[in-house]
Protein backbone atom coordinates (compact mmCIF):
# COMPACT_ATOMS: atom_id res chain seq x y z
CA UNK A 1 0.00 0.00 0.00
CA UNK A 2 2.77 2.72 0.90
CA UNK A 3 5.45 1.22 -1.07
CA UNK A 4 4.38 2.62 -4.91
CA UNK A 5 7.90 2.74 -6.80
CA UNK A 6 9.75 -0.51 -7.61
CA UNK A 7 13.17 0.01 -9.43
CA UNK A 8 15.45 -2.78 -9.96
CA UNK A 9 19.35 -2.00 -9.37
CA UNK A 10 21.34 -1.21 -12.14
CA UNK A 11 23.70 -3.57 -13.57
CA UNK A 12 27.66 -2.74 -12.84
CA UNK A 13 29.99 -0.85 -15.54
CA UNK A 14 31.84 -3.09 -17.44
CA UNK A 15 35.63 -2.56 -16.58
CA UNK A 16 39.56 -2.25 -18.16
CA UNK A 17 40.17 -5.55 -19.89
CA UNK A 18 37.31 -6.19 -21.80
CA UNK A 19 35.40 -7.25 -18.59
CA UNK A 20 31.41 -6.85 -19.23
CA UNK A 21 29.91 -5.81 -16.08
CA UNK A 22 27.83 -7.69 -13.43
CA UNK A 23 24.07 -7.49 -14.37
CA UNK A 24 21.81 -7.15 -11.33
CA UNK A 25 19.67 -9.03 -10.22
CA UNK A 26 15.51 -9.02 -10.78
CA UNK A 27 13.53 -7.07 -9.03
CA UNK A 28 10.76 -9.41 -7.82
CA UNK A 29 7.83 -8.20 -6.31
CA UNK A 30 5.14 -10.35 -4.71
CA UNK A 31 1.64 -10.20 -5.12
CA UNK A 32 -1.51 -12.79 -3.70
CA UNK A 33 -2.85 -14.65 -6.11
CA UNK A 34 -6.27 -13.12 -7.75
CA UNK A 35 -3.95 -10.00 -8.60
CA UNK A 36 -5.00 -8.54 -11.75
CA UNK A 37 -1.83 -6.18 -13.11
CA UNK A 38 -3.40 -3.50 -15.51
CA UNK A 39 -1.32 -0.74 -17.77
CA UNK A 40 -1.85 2.65 -16.81
CA UNK A 41 -1.68 3.89 -19.78
CA UNK A 42 -3.97 1.46 -22.11
CA UNK A 43 -5.79 0.36 -18.77
CA UNK A 44 -5.86 -3.60 -20.16
CA UNK A 45 -4.88 -5.97 -18.28
CA UNK A 46 -1.45 -7.14 -18.59
CA UNK A 47 -1.51 -10.18 -16.01
CA UNK A 48 -3.84 -11.85 -14.73
CA UNK A 49 -2.54 -13.80 -11.17
CA UNK A 50 -4.55 -16.95 -10.64
CA UNK A 51 -2.01 -19.71 -9.62
CA UNK A 52 0.85 -20.15 -7.17
CA UNK A 53 4.05 -19.28 -7.94
CA UNK A 54 2.77 -17.30 -11.15
CA UNK A 55 5.30 -15.09 -12.38
CA UNK A 56 4.87 -12.26 -15.40
CA UNK A 57 7.86 -10.18 -16.52
CA UNK A 58 6.72 -6.56 -16.01
CA UNK A 59 9.68 -4.72 -17.08
CA UNK A 60 12.84 -5.84 -19.08
CA UNK A 61 16.40 -4.86 -18.26
CA UNK A 62 18.23 -2.48 -20.44
CA UNK A 63 20.79 -4.01 -22.20
CA UNK A 64 24.47 -3.01 -21.10
CA UNK A 65 26.59 -0.87 -24.37
CA UNK A 66 29.57 -1.70 -26.05
CA UNK A 67 32.93 -0.54 -24.95
CA UNK A 68 35.45 1.15 -27.55
CA UNK A 69 37.38 -2.16 -27.98
CA UNK A 70 33.66 -3.25 -29.84
CA UNK A 71 34.70 -0.76 -32.65
CA UNK A 72 38.13 -1.74 -33.07
CA UNK A 73 39.05 -2.41 -36.66
CA UNK A 74 43.08 -3.55 -38.09
CA UNK A 75 43.67 0.28 -39.06
CA UNK A 76 41.77 1.58 -36.48
CA UNK A 77 43.21 0.15 -32.79
CA UNK A 78 41.74 2.11 -29.95
CA UNK A 79 38.70 3.66 -31.36
CA UNK A 80 37.49 6.88 -29.16
CA UNK A 81 34.15 6.17 -28.79
CA UNK A 82 31.97 3.75 -27.67
CA UNK A 83 28.16 2.82 -27.44
CA UNK A 84 25.75 3.66 -25.15
CA UNK A 85 23.25 0.97 -23.14
CA UNK A 86 19.69 0.95 -23.55
CA UNK A 87 18.02 1.79 -20.35
CA UNK A 88 15.20 -0.69 -18.94
CA UNK A 89 11.73 -0.47 -19.44
CA UNK A 90 9.81 1.53 -16.78
CA UNK A 91 6.11 0.95 -16.71
CA UNK A 92 3.00 2.20 -14.82
CA UNK A 93 0.66 -0.18 -13.37
CA UNK A 94 -2.20 -0.17 -11.24
CA UNK A 95 -2.64 -3.76 -9.08
CA UNK A 96 -5.98 -4.84 -8.14
CA UNK A 97 -7.00 -7.67 -6.17
CA UNK A 98 -10.04 -9.72 -7.26
CA UNK A 99 -11.43 -12.62 -5.21
CA UNK A 100 -11.31 -15.91 -7.22
CA UNK A 101 -14.23 -18.10 -6.11
CA UNK A 102 -16.31 -20.65 -8.26
CA UNK A 103 -19.70 -19.35 -7.48
CA UNK A 104 -20.97 -15.76 -5.77
CA UNK A 105 -23.96 -15.42 -3.65
CA UNK A 106 -25.80 -12.50 -4.91
CA UNK A 107 -29.10 -10.88 -3.99
CA UNK A 108 -30.42 -7.78 -2.14
CA UNK A 109 -29.18 -7.21 1.23
CA UNK A 110 -30.64 -9.25 3.82
CA UNK A 111 -31.99 -12.15 0.99
CA UNK A 112 -29.49 -14.78 3.33
CA UNK A 113 -26.18 -14.71 1.63
CA UNK A 114 -24.17 -14.67 4.31
CA UNK A 115 -26.55 -17.07 5.92
CA UNK A 116 -25.92 -19.43 3.04
CA UNK A 117 -22.28 -19.23 3.64
CA UNK A 118 -22.55 -19.54 7.35
CA UNK A 119 -23.81 -23.27 6.71
CA UNK A 120 -22.15 -24.41 4.05
CA UNK A 121 -18.75 -23.54 4.77
CA UNK A 122 -16.64 -22.83 7.61
CA UNK A 123 -16.50 -18.96 6.86
CA UNK A 124 -18.78 -16.85 9.83
CA UNK A 125 -19.53 -13.57 8.34
CA UNK A 126 -21.76 -11.25 10.30
CA UNK A 127 -25.56 -11.77 9.76
CA UNK A 128 -28.39 -9.60 11.37
CA UNK A 129 -31.23 -8.79 10.19
CA UNK A 130 -30.79 -5.44 8.57
CA UNK A 131 -28.94 -4.69 5.50
CA UNK A 132 -25.71 -3.55 4.65
CA UNK A 133 -23.87 -6.07 7.28
CA UNK A 134 -22.00 -7.29 5.12
CA UNK A 135 -19.13 -4.85 4.66
CA UNK A 136 -17.19 -6.74 2.73
CA UNK A 137 -16.73 -9.88 0.61
CA UNK A 138 -16.64 -13.49 2.46
CA UNK A 139 -15.25 -16.31 1.16
CA UNK A 140 -15.96 -20.04 1.95
CA UNK A 141 -14.48 -23.48 0.67
CA UNK A 142 -17.59 -25.71 0.71
CA UNK A 143 -16.33 -29.12 1.21
CA UNK A 144 -18.15 -32.08 -0.50
CA UNK A 145 -17.89 -35.75 -0.11
CA UNK A 146 -14.80 -37.55 -1.89
CA UNK A 147 -12.47 -34.77 -1.01
CA UNK A 148 -14.10 -32.68 -3.88
CA UNK A 149 -14.39 -28.64 -2.55
CA UNK A 150 -15.59 -25.39 -3.98
CA UNK A 151 -15.23 -21.81 -3.35
CA UNK A 152 -17.85 -19.38 -2.76
CA UNK A 153 -18.16 -16.10 -2.25
CA UNK A 154 -20.95 -13.77 -0.55
CA UNK A 155 -20.76 -10.46 -2.31
CA UNK A 156 -22.60 -8.05 -0.60
CA UNK A 157 -24.15 -4.16 -1.01
CA UNK A 158 -25.96 -4.94 -4.32
CA UNK A 159 -28.63 -2.90 -4.82
CA UNK A 160 -30.67 -0.55 -7.14
CA UNK A 161 -28.06 1.73 -8.77
CA UNK A 162 -24.93 -0.27 -7.50
CA UNK A 163 -23.30 0.15 -11.22
CA UNK A 164 -23.42 3.55 -10.67
CA UNK A 165 -21.80 3.65 -7.39
CA UNK A 166 -24.79 3.63 -5.42
CA UNK A 167 -23.78 1.80 -1.91
CA UNK A 168 -20.47 -0.32 -1.56
CA UNK A 169 -21.68 -2.38 -4.49
CA UNK A 170 -19.62 -1.33 -6.99
CA UNK A 171 -16.50 -1.97 -4.94
CA UNK A 172 -18.00 -5.63 -5.28
CA UNK A 173 -19.00 -6.46 -8.82
CA UNK A 174 -15.86 -6.45 -9.64
CA UNK A 175 -15.22 -9.72 -7.65
CA UNK A 176 -18.31 -10.96 -8.98
CA UNK A 177 -16.71 -10.52 -12.56
CA UNK A 178 -14.38 -13.56 -11.36
CA UNK A 179 -16.71 -16.13 -10.74
CA UNK A 180 -17.96 -18.96 -12.88
CA UNK A 181 -21.70 -19.45 -11.35
CA UNK A 182 -23.63 -16.55 -10.08
CA UNK A 183 -25.93 -18.52 -6.93
CA UNK A 184 -28.91 -15.60 -7.21
CA UNK A 185 -30.34 -15.83 -3.56
CA UNK A 186 -34.06 -14.47 -3.21
CA UNK A 187 -36.10 -13.43 0.31
CA UNK A 188 -39.53 -14.93 -0.99
CA UNK A 189 -40.43 -13.68 2.74
CA UNK A 190 -40.66 -10.49 1.31
CA UNK A 191 -40.98 -8.39 4.42
CA UNK A 192 -41.38 -4.73 4.29
CA UNK A 193 -44.04 -5.49 1.43
CA UNK A 194 -41.25 -6.08 -0.85
CA UNK A 195 -41.59 -8.00 -4.16
CA UNK A 196 -39.28 -11.25 -4.45
CA UNK A 197 -40.18 -10.92 -8.55
CA UNK A 198 -39.09 -7.35 -8.70
CA UNK A 199 -35.83 -7.87 -6.46
CA UNK A 200 -35.04 -10.58 -8.33
CA UNK A 201 -35.02 -8.17 -11.59
CA UNK A 202 -33.35 -4.95 -10.07
CA UNK A 203 -30.16 -7.25 -8.86
CA UNK A 204 -30.18 -9.03 -12.51
CA UNK A 205 -29.98 -5.89 -14.39
CA UNK A 206 -27.44 -4.47 -11.69
CA UNK A 207 -24.92 -7.28 -13.29
CA UNK A 208 -26.02 -6.34 -16.70
CA UNK A 209 -25.46 -2.89 -16.39
CA UNK A 210 -22.31 -3.11 -14.82
CA UNK A 211 -21.20 -5.58 -17.65
CA UNK A 212 -23.05 -7.47 -20.52
CA UNK A 213 -20.64 -10.34 -20.29
CA UNK A 214 -22.23 -10.86 -16.02
CA UNK A 215 -25.77 -11.55 -17.17
CA UNK A 216 -24.72 -14.49 -19.76
CA UNK A 217 -22.86 -15.71 -16.60
CA UNK A 218 -24.74 -18.93 -15.52
CA UNK A 219 -27.04 -18.36 -12.49
CA UNK A 220 -29.02 -20.39 -10.09
CA UNK A 221 -31.71 -18.79 -8.66
CA UNK A 222 -32.49 -19.79 -4.37
CA UNK A 223 -35.21 -18.72 -3.07
CA UNK A 224 -35.14 -18.48 0.38
CA UNK A 225 -36.80 -18.55 4.19
CA UNK A 226 -39.18 -20.78 2.88
CA UNK A 227 -39.57 -21.81 6.69
CA UNK A 228 -42.11 -18.20 6.56
CA UNK A 229 -45.61 -19.45 5.71
CA UNK A 230 -45.60 -16.23 3.39
CA UNK A 231 -43.15 -17.07 1.34
CA UNK A 232 -44.72 -20.11 0.46
CA UNK A 233 -47.63 -18.33 -0.92
CA UNK A 234 -45.33 -15.70 -2.96
CA UNK A 235 -43.34 -19.05 -4.44
CA UNK A 236 -46.21 -19.98 -7.07
CA UNK A 237 -45.59 -16.75 -9.07
CA UNK A 238 -42.08 -16.00 -8.31
CA UNK A 239 -41.10 -20.22 -9.58
CA UNK A 240 -43.58 -19.64 -12.83
CA UNK A 241 -42.00 -16.21 -13.75
CA UNK A 242 -38.44 -17.27 -13.34
CA UNK A 243 -38.91 -20.59 -14.91
CA UNK A 244 -40.11 -19.27 -18.20
CA UNK A 245 -37.15 -16.62 -18.11
CA UNK A 246 -35.32 -20.13 -18.07
CA UNK A 247 -33.69 -20.17 -14.62
CA UNK A 248 -33.73 -23.06 -12.62
CA UNK A 249 -35.42 -22.49 -8.93
CA UNK A 250 -34.26 -24.34 -5.68
CA UNK A 251 -36.27 -23.90 -2.57
CA UNK A 252 -34.44 -23.65 1.20
CA UNK A 253 -34.25 -22.40 4.18
CA UNK A 254 -31.17 -21.01 5.35
CA UNK A 255 -31.90 -20.32 9.41
CA UNK A 256 -32.95 -23.88 9.50
CA UNK A 257 -30.98 -25.59 7.47
CA UNK A 258 -33.35 -26.95 4.66
CA UNK A 259 -32.69 -27.50 1.36
CA UNK A 260 -28.87 -26.58 2.06
CA UNK A 261 -27.39 -30.33 0.95
CA UNK A 262 -29.51 -30.16 -2.26
CA UNK A 263 -28.30 -26.37 -3.01
CA UNK A 264 -24.50 -27.69 -2.44
CA UNK A 265 -24.91 -30.02 -4.82
CA UNK A 266 -26.54 -28.61 -7.60
CA UNK A 267 -23.43 -25.81 -7.05
CA UNK A 268 -20.92 -28.29 -7.72
CA UNK A 269 -22.76 -29.99 -10.61
CA UNK A 270 -23.05 -26.99 -12.19
CA UNK A 271 -19.78 -25.58 -11.62
CA UNK A 272 -18.14 -29.28 -13.22
CA UNK A 273 -20.45 -28.35 -16.51
CA UNK A 274 -18.42 -24.33 -16.69
CA UNK A 275 -15.32 -24.50 -17.82
CA UNK A 276 -12.71 -22.63 -15.97
CA UNK A 277 -11.33 -20.72 -18.57
CA UNK A 278 -9.76 -17.20 -18.07
CA UNK A 279 -12.42 -14.47 -17.23
CA UNK A 280 -10.51 -11.62 -18.16
CA UNK A 281 -9.16 -10.68 -21.50
CA UNK A 282 -5.25 -10.62 -21.27
CA UNK A 283 -3.68 -8.36 -23.56
CA UNK A 284 -0.37 -10.48 -25.01
CA UNK A 285 2.38 -9.18 -23.58
CA UNK A 286 4.64 -7.46 -26.73
CA UNK A 287 7.42 -6.13 -24.65
CA UNK A 288 10.13 -6.46 -26.44
CA UNK A 289 13.87 -4.82 -26.72
CA UNK A 290 13.28 -2.02 -29.10
CA UNK A 291 15.30 -2.25 -31.99
CA UNK A 292 17.45 0.71 -33.04
CA UNK A 293 16.18 1.07 -36.61
CA UNK A 294 12.49 1.49 -36.18
CA UNK A 295 13.04 4.03 -33.29
CA UNK A 296 11.39 7.43 -35.17
CA UNK A 297 13.08 10.93 -34.91
CA UNK A 298 11.15 13.80 -35.03
CA UNK A 299 12.67 16.82 -36.70
CA UNK A 300 10.76 20.44 -36.33
CA UNK A 301 11.76 23.73 -36.88
CA UNK A 302 11.31 26.47 -33.91
CA UNK A 303 12.53 29.90 -34.62
CA UNK A 304 15.79 30.21 -36.44
CA UNK A 305 16.94 26.19 -35.55
CA UNK A 306 16.34 23.11 -36.38
CA UNK A 307 15.28 20.66 -33.23
CA UNK A 308 16.42 16.78 -33.53
CA UNK A 309 14.46 14.38 -30.92
CA UNK A 310 14.42 10.99 -30.58
CA UNK A 311 15.64 8.60 -28.31
CA UNK A 312 18.38 7.10 -30.36
CA UNK A 313 19.56 10.03 -31.24
CA UNK A 314 19.91 10.96 -27.73
CA UNK A 315 21.97 7.95 -26.98
CA UNK A 316 24.02 8.53 -30.50
CA UNK A 317 24.85 12.38 -28.73
CA UNK A 318 26.01 10.42 -25.62
CA UNK A 319 28.28 8.32 -26.90
CA UNK A 320 30.08 10.20 -28.98
CA UNK A 321 33.36 11.89 -28.78
CA UNK A 322 33.03 14.83 -30.20
CA UNK A 323 36.70 15.85 -30.08
CA UNK A 324 37.59 12.74 -31.71
CA UNK A 325 37.76 12.53 -35.49
CA UNK A 326 36.38 9.21 -35.98
CA UNK A 327 34.04 9.40 -33.10
CA UNK A 328 32.40 12.67 -35.23
CA UNK A 329 32.56 10.84 -38.49
CA UNK A 330 30.82 7.80 -37.05
CA UNK A 331 27.85 9.85 -35.80
CA UNK A 332 27.66 12.47 -39.01
CA UNK A 333 27.70 8.88 -41.03
CA UNK A 334 24.59 7.76 -38.58
CA UNK A 335 22.89 10.57 -38.78
CA UNK A 336 23.06 10.06 -42.77
CA UNK A 337 22.03 6.92 -42.98
CA UNK A 338 18.78 7.03 -40.66
CA UNK A 339 17.27 9.70 -42.62
CA UNK A 340 18.11 12.92 -40.44
CA UNK A 341 19.59 14.85 -43.18
CA UNK A 342 16.54 14.10 -45.68
CA UNK A 343 14.11 15.36 -43.24
CA UNK A 344 16.24 18.75 -42.52
CA UNK A 345 16.21 18.83 -46.38
CA UNK A 346 12.79 18.81 -46.28
CA UNK A 347 12.07 21.26 -43.94
CA UNK A 348 14.54 23.89 -46.38
CA UNK A 349 17.67 23.99 -44.11
CA UNK A 350 20.85 25.07 -45.33
CA UNK A 351 24.50 25.18 -45.25
CA UNK A 352 25.39 27.03 -41.66
CA UNK A 353 21.87 27.08 -40.40
CA UNK A 354 21.47 25.60 -36.58
CA UNK A 355 20.54 22.14 -35.42
CA UNK A 356 19.94 20.85 -31.66
CA UNK A 357 19.91 17.63 -30.58
CA UNK A 358 19.16 17.12 -27.21
CA UNK A 359 20.25 20.07 -26.34
CA UNK A 360 23.54 20.26 -27.71
CA UNK A 361 24.01 22.88 -30.70
CA UNK A 362 25.25 22.09 -34.18
CA UNK A 363 25.86 24.08 -37.51
CA UNK A 364 24.67 22.23 -40.80
CA UNK A 365 27.10 21.91 -43.58
CA UNK A 366 25.67 19.45 -46.47
P1 LIG B 1 -27.55 -11.05 3.66
O1 LIG B 1 -27.68 -9.58 3.83
O2 LIG B 1 -28.08 -11.49 2.31
O3 LIG B 1 -26.19 -11.56 3.94
O4 LIG B 1 -28.54 -11.71 4.71
P2 LIG B 1 -28.21 -12.39 6.11
O5 LIG B 1 -27.65 -13.75 5.88
O6 LIG B 1 -27.45 -11.47 6.96
O7 LIG B 1 -29.69 -12.58 6.65
C1 LIG B 1 -30.55 -11.51 6.91
C2 LIG B 1 -31.58 -11.90 7.90
O8 LIG B 1 -32.44 -12.91 7.38
C3 LIG B 1 -30.99 -12.46 9.19
O9 LIG B 1 -31.72 -12.01 10.28
C4 LIG B 1 -31.16 -13.95 9.02
O10 LIG B 1 -31.26 -14.60 10.26
C5 LIG B 1 -32.47 -14.02 8.26
N1 LIG B 1 -32.59 -15.27 7.49
C6 LIG B 1 -31.67 -15.78 6.65
N2 LIG B 1 -32.12 -16.93 6.13
C7 LIG B 1 -33.34 -17.14 6.63
C8 LIG B 1 -34.33 -18.18 6.46
O11 LIG B 1 -34.16 -19.14 5.74
N3 LIG B 1 -35.49 -18.02 7.14
C9 LIG B 1 -35.73 -16.97 7.95
N4 LIG B 1 -36.87 -16.93 8.57
N5 LIG B 1 -34.83 -16.00 8.15
C10 LIG B 1 -33.65 -16.07 7.49
MG1 LIG C 1 -24.57 -10.44 4.43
Amino acid sequence: RYKRKYAAVNGKDGTPGNCTGKSADNLIIKVPIGTLIIDESTGKAIADLTTHQQEVILCKGGKGGAGNQHFATPTRQIPNFAKAGISGEEKQVVLELKLLADAGLVGYPNAGKSTILSMVSGARPKIADYPFTTLQPNLGVVRIDKGEAFVIADIPGLIEGAHAGVGLGHEFLKHIERTRLLVHVVDLAAVDGRDPLKDFEVINNELKEYSAKLALRPQIVVANKMDVPEAKESFVLFKEKVEALGYEVLTISAATNSGMTELVHKISERLKEIPKEAIVEIEENKTEYRVREEIPFSVKKEDAAFIVEGEWIRRLVNSTNFSDMESLQYFQRTIKKRGVSDELEKLGIEDGDTVVVDGMEFEYYK
